[in-house]
């Protein structure tokens, strides 16, 4: 590790250069072990303003946005390779600052690579339309970039949540100025290096590590065009709100509390094998995660079981060890709102299956034991609230109406799964459920999410979709040309 980091420039990047280290600094923990990882310089509020000045001129003036498609694609490619070529420092990073196990940690890089090599190919099969007005006109559609564009992403998916937001915004010749999460800026900024390396043109990316101030400044500022924010609903409320005063187009992806539908003909086994990844994956702290199992009656002994056993077999413990299935927390303050939701879960009724504290072995770092509720009522905060943290709830329902009523019965929209043999039954909830994903009968993990498909939510998990084409539009605007023929 130490030979990576010592390697790593620890300051924000801005028209295409590192900036001098400054004493403004975020202080990079490892959740393992509660150790200093790295101090990073946080943007200072006038190098925001300097790096929207660059993304303007880099592209009211530059060659990036009127480059052929063809030619930014190749330049995309290269950030690809260059991001396989330092594959296994990017994992490291992510592992350590992340507190991600390591093999899911290289399934994340090759993932943002992944990003990148398909928006090399996309912009060229993303274009307008000719459309029939009338006789007497000619009418067609332009696609233009949206100019410059903000991004604000989360700790929990670092990597891939920069790769997810720079690649399609560089496809369609958009500026971008990016803001890591202060927890976890390291990977971004080993990013930043190797876009540098790639002949991406100064300005065009830049990277401004730093907390709340800086994010509010980046959605108030009336030099950027669009906003791209991945992040709580609480904060993305408040950054649709600063972004209002400039009319900025908005893309929001925010949080979830999604429900998996278990009926009782579904393979009950295999389902609860499913569940571990789709709710205690990357230690729950996704937005996807299935949180609450809503389970037909007369399966909910067999499934608990099942799904108890197969936690048994998690491994908890050091996240550079390729054992480790389950990692720690982000942070000592995260981990305290975890438990202090399954403490309010147990006082609210709800009976604790299994976890509920800190595994006895691992007394360093913020690991969390698994942890099932069952008979969790749906007044309780534990089944509406999302606890971003490695707990599941079970609620039993009786009929399909039930259940599609409950799946929908929350202020979020974002994924789901439902399980049952009964192929129409499954396609019914999936449709009936509001949420912008859904899964039946298994599921992708989020590194092998795929990149041809939308990926957003409904209702208070967000506006806009992410990935496949629908990432273009976000990052373009229309452009309506007449031509009359007389
Ligand atoms: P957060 O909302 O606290 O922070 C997200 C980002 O916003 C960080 O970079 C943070 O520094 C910045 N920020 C904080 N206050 C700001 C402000 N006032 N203005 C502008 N920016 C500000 O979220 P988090 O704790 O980093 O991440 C966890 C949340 O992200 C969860 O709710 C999770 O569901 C959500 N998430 C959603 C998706 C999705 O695709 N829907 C993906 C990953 C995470």
């Amino acid at each position: 590790m130490t030979p990576v980091l010592a390697r790593l420039r620890l300051t924000p990047f801005i028209d295409g250069a590192f900036q001098e280290a400054g004493r403004a600094v975020d202080t990079v923990l490892d959740p393992a072990t509660g150790e200093t990882v790295a101090s990073v310089t946080a943007a200072r509020p006038e190098q925001v303003v300097k790096a929207i000045g660059a993304a303007r001129r880099a592209f009211d003036e530059g060659d990036w946005p009127r480059m052929p498609v063809y030619e930014r694609g190749q330049v995309l490619r290269a950030i690809a390779d260059g991001i396989m070529a330092r594959s296994e420092d990017l994992a490291l990073l992510e592992s350590v600052n992340g507190g991600k196990p390591i093999s899911g940690a290289c399934r994340e890089v090759a993932g943002a690579a992944r990003v990148f090599n398909y928006y090399a190919g996309a912009m060229d099969k993303f274009f307008g339309d000719t459309i029939p007005v009338s006789e007497s006109l000619l009418n067609f559609t332009l696609r233009e970039p949206l100019g410059v564009v903000a991004q604000i992403t989360p700790w929990n998916f670092p990597l891939l949540a920069a790769a997810w937001k720079l690649a399609p915004a560089l496809a369609a010749g958009c500026a971008c100025l990016l803001k890591p999460s202060p927890l976890t800026p390291l990977s971004t900024l080993m990013l930043a290096e190797i876009i540098a390396d790639c002949g991406v043109p100064a300005g065009i990316v830049n990277i401004l590590p730093g907390g709340a101030e800086i994010g509010q400044l980046l959605a108030e500022h009336e030099a950027i065009d669009g906003i791209s924010f991945t992040g709580s609903t609480a904060v993305g409320t408040a950054v649709m709100r600063a972004a209002a005063g400039s009319i900025k187009s908005v893309a929001l992806e925010l949080g979830g509390k999604n429900a998996c539908i278990v009926f009782d003909d579904a393979d009950i086994e295999k389902a609860a094998k499913s569940a571990v990844g789709a709710a205690f994956g990357n230690a729950g702290q996704s937005c996807s995660a299935r949180s609450r199992m809503l389970v037909q009656k007369s399966a909910v002994a067999a499934f608990t079981q099942a799904l108890v056993d197969e936690l048994a077999k998690l491994r908890l413990g050091s996240p550079l060890d390729p054992a480790t299935t389950l990692g720690p927390l982000i942070s000592a303050p995260h981990w305290e709102r975890v438990d202090s939701s399954v403490r309010a879960a147990e006082r609210g009724g709800a009976r604790l299956v299994t976890g509920g504290a800190r595994p006895a072995e691992l007394k360093k770092g913020n690991f969390y034991l698994p942890t099932v509720f069952g008979d969790v009522s749906p007044e309780l905060p534990i089944y509406r609230d999302e606890i971003f943290g490695p707990v599941c709830s079970i609620t039993p329902f009786a009929t399909e109406a039930q259940a599609i009523r409950m799946a929908n019965a929350s202020a979020y929209g974002l994924n789901g799964s439902v399980w049952s043999r009964d192929i129409g039954r499954a396609l019914r909830v999936a449709k009936a459920v509001r949420t912008g994903m859904i899964a039946v009968n298994g599921l992708p993990s989020a590194s092998s999410t795929s990149l041809f498909a939308p990926f957003g939510g409904y209702k208070r998990s967000g506006l806009g979709r992410e990935l496949g084409m629908n990432a273009l539009a976000f990052y373009t605007e229309v452009k309506t040309v007449t031509v009359d023929l007389t």
